[in-house]
C-alpha cells in the first residue's frame, strides 16, 4: 500500500481500478529485413488487429457517446482498408527491404504532409485520421498499448501526467469515477472541469504515473488530496463509510436548492455558477444557481479543427440565455492562451504563455475572430439577460478598444435590421494587479467587475498556477490579495456598480466569510459548490464578517487569517 499526497482539486471520494492515460513509447529503429514475406505478414496481422480493435471501440463509443462521436472510428477503418495507402507500404517493405514499422511511418508521413499542405478542411481531417491510425498500427507492430478514453467501458480512475481541457471534456462520467495527475494546481483548467463534471480529482501528485500500474486498486480522496494505491480492505471499508457520510451531507445541502442566499442578519447576495458549455446548465439548475457568473466561451473553440462560425456561437449563447430564463448570464469573450490552446490557430510558442499573447490581447489583434464573437453575442442578447465581460484587461485603453468594437458591431447589426438588446451590461475581469490598483478609474467606465482570482493570485504572487512546486503561493487569504479585492469592491460601490468574483476563491469556505465582510455582491463558482456555500452564508451575520474582514486586512500572513476565520466561524 502506498500513499501519494497531491492537491485536492475536486471534492468527493472514489474507489476503483487505475486506467493509465499515458502517451505510449512508439519509437523504433530502421532495420534491414531478410524475410520479406514474414515482414509483410506481420504488417497484415497488425492491420487486422487494428481494424478489429477499432470496431470494438466503435461499438462502445456508439452506445456511450453517440453516433457522431463514433463516426470517427468508421473513418479510421476506411483508412486501414484503403489500398492506396496500404499497398505503397507493402511495396516499400519489398523494394527497400525495410521493417514494417519504418515503411509504415515513412509512407504515412508522406501522405500526412501532402494532405496537411492542402488548403482544404476535408483533406486536413484525413491527415489527422492517418496520424491516429498510424499510431494504432505501430502500437500493434511494437506490442505496446495505445490508450483512448472513449474505449473505457468499466469504472476506472484515470491516471495521467496532465489532462488538457479537451481530454477532460471527453471523459465519460458514467465510467470515469475520478482522476489524478502528476502536474497542475487547484486552478488549472483540468481541475476546474473536474468540478463541473462533479468527479473527484487530485492534481500535482508528481509521481502518480510512475507509481501506478493499470488495474492497481486506488482510493482518490478529493477532500484531502490523498491518493491511496492498493489499499488494505480495512481502509477501503473506512472510505466506504466516509463516502456515505459525504453523500448524506450533500443530501442536507440539497434541501436549499430553492432557498435564498441570505445571511442570518438579512443581507442577500447572489450565488452564480461558472459554466463551460450549454450542457452545464443542468448542473446549474440542480444546484440552485441564481445566475451564470462566468461562461467560459473558449470551450466552444476547442476540440475541433477550425473556428466556430457566428451561427454556431449564436446557437450556443441563445441556448444558455434561454435556459437561464431571464436570470443574469455573464459571458466572457474568448480567453485563449495560457493552458488553453487552439492548435488550429498556429500561434508561435511562447516562453511564458501565461504572460503572453492571450485573451483580450489576441482578440484586439485578431479582430475578425473577436468581431464574429461579438456579433453572435449581440444577436443572442434579446433571448435573455446578457452581460458581456472582457478577460485579462490590463489597461483602460484595452477596455475602451474592446468596448468600441462592441458598439461598432451593434450599430452594424441594427443597420442590417437585427434586433439587439439595449440593456447589455459591459464589464471586465479583474485578474491583473494593474487593473485592481486602478479600479477607481475603471469603475467610472465599466458596468461591473468580476474578480478572477485564479489569475489575480498568480500574477500578484508571481507563481504559475500550473506549477505544483509553487502552489504554496496560491494564497487566497493572503492579506495582499484581500486588500486588492477590497480596493475593487469599494471602487465599484462608490460608482454605484457591482462586483462579483468568478475565480475559485469565490466558492472556498474560508474565503466566503471574508468576501461577505468585504461586501462582495456576486459569488460565482463551480455549480457543485453552490449549495454548500448557501448553507454557510445562511449561518453567518454580515456585520460580524465585516469586523472579521477588517481585522484580516491588517494581519501579516495568510496563516493568521485562516486561524482567525476558523475561530470566528467554526470551521
Ligand atoms: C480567473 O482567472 O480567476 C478566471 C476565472 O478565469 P480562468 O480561470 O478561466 O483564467
Ligand atoms: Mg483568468
Amino acid at each position: 500500500m502506498t500513499l501519494l499526497q497531491g492537491i485536492a482539486a475536486s471534492s468527493g471520494i472514489a474507489i476503483a481500478k487505475a486506467y493509465r492515460l499515458v502517451e505510449p513509447d512508439l519509437s523504433f529503429t530502421k532495420t534491414t529485413i531478410e524475410d520479406i514475406d514474414a515482414e509483410k505478414a506481420k504488417f497484415d496481422a497488425a492491420i487486422a488487429q487494428s481494424i478489429q480493435e477499432l470496431k470494438e471501440i466503435q461499438k462502445v463509443a456508439k452506445t456511450e457517446l453517440g453516433a457522431d462521436e463514433a463516426a470517427i472510428f468508421d473513418a479510421h477503418v476506411l483508412v486501414l482498408n484503403d489500398p492506396e495507402l496500404i499497398n505503397p507500404i507493402k511495396e516499400k517493405i519489398s523494394s527497400d527491404q525495410v521493417n514494417a514499422e519504418y515503411a509504415l511511418k515513412e509512407t504515412t508521413d508522406m501522405f500526412i504532409a501532402m494532405f496537411e499542405g492542402m488548403d482544404n478542411e476535408y483533406m486536413q481531417e484525413r491527415a489527422a485520421d492517418i496520424r491516429d491510425v498510424t499510431k494504432r498500427v505501430l502500437s500493434h507492430l511494437l506490442g505496446v498499448k495505445v490508450v483512448n478514453p472513449s474505449e473505457i467501458s468499466e469504472e476506472v480512475i484515470i491516471i495521467a501526467e496532465d489532462l488538457t481541457p479537451s481530454d477532460t471534456a471527453q471523459l465519460n462520467r458514467k465510467y470515469v469515477k475520478a482522476f489524478a495527475t502528476d502536474i497542475g494546481g487547484r486552478t488549472s483548467h483540468s481541475a476546474i472541469m473536474a468540478r463541473s463534471l462533479e468527479i473527484p480529482a487530485i492534481v500535482g501528485t508528481q509521481e502518480a504515473t510512475e507509481e501506478i500500474q493499470d488495474n492497481d486498486m486506488l482510493i482518490v480522496d478529493g477532500l484531502t488530496g490523498k491518493l491511496h494505491i492498493n489499499p488494505t480492505a480495512e481502509l477501503i471499508a473506512e472510505y466506504e463509510k466516509e463516502l456515505e457520510k459525504y453523500e448524506a451531507q450533500k443530501a442536507e445541502w440539497a434541501k436549499l436548492v430553492d432557498e435564498k442566499s441570505i445571511t442570518a442578519d438579512g443581507e442577500q447576495v447572489e450565488l452564480a455558477a461558472n459554466i463551460g458549455t450549454p450542457e452545464d446548465l443542468e448542473g446549474v439548475m440542480n444546484n440552485g444557481g441564481e445566475a451564470v457568473g462566468l461562461y467560459r466561451t473558449e470551450f466552444l473553440y476547442m476540440g475541433r479543427n477550425q473556428l466556430p462560425t457566428e451561427d454556431e456561437q449564436f446557437d450556443a449563447y441563445k441556448k444558455v440565455l434561454e435556459g437561464m430564463d431571464g436570470k443574469p448570464v455573464v459571458v466572457r469573450t474568448l480567453d485563449i492562451g495560457g493552458d488553453k490552446e487552439l492548435p488550429y490557430l498556429e500561434l508561435p510558442t511562447e516562453m511564458n504563455p501565461f504572460l503572453g499573447f492571450r485573451a483580450i490581447r489576441l482578440c484586439l489583434e485578431e479582430t475578425d475572430i473577436f468581431r464574429t464573437q461579438l456579433r453572435a453575442l449581440l444577436r443572442a442578447s434579446t433571448y435573455g439577460n446578457l452581460k458581456i465581460m472582457f478577460p485579462m484587461i490590463a489597461t483602460l485603453d484595452e477596455f475602451r478598444k474592446a468596448k468600441a468594437m462592441l458598439e461598432e458591431e451593434k450599430e452594424k447589426l441594427i443597420a442590417e435590421g437585427e434586433k439587439v438588446s439595449d440593456e447589455i451590461e459591459v464589464g471586465i475581469m479583474v485578474e491583473i494587479p494593474s487593473t485592481a490598483v486602478q479600479a477607481d478609474q475603471f469603475a467610472k467606465e465599466v458596468d461591473f467587475f468580476s474578480i478572477g482570482t485564479n489569475d489575480l493570485i498568480q500574477y500578484t504572487m508571481a507563481a504559475d498556477r500550473m506549477n505544483e512546486r509553487v502552489s504554496y503561493l496560491y494564497q487566497p487569504y493572503n492579506p495582499a490579495i484581500l486588500r486588492l479585492v477590497k480596493m475593487v469592491i469599494d471602487a465599484s460601490h462608490r460608482e454605484g456598480k457591482w462586483t462579483g468574483m468568478c475565480g475559485e476563491m469565490a466558492g472556498d469556505e474560508i474565503a466566503i466569510p471574508l468576501l461577505l465582510g468585504l461586501g462582495l455582491d456576486e459569488f460565482s463558482m463551480s455549480a457543485t459548490s453552490i449549495l454548500q456555500a448557501r448553507a454557510q452564508i445562511r449561518g453567518l451575520k454580515k456585520s460580524d464578517m465585516k469586523e472579521l474582514a477588517e481585522k484580516a486586512l491588517q494581519m501579516g500572513t495568510a496563516e493568521e487569517v485562516i486561524q482567525a476565520v476558523k475561530e470566528k466561524v467554526n470551521l
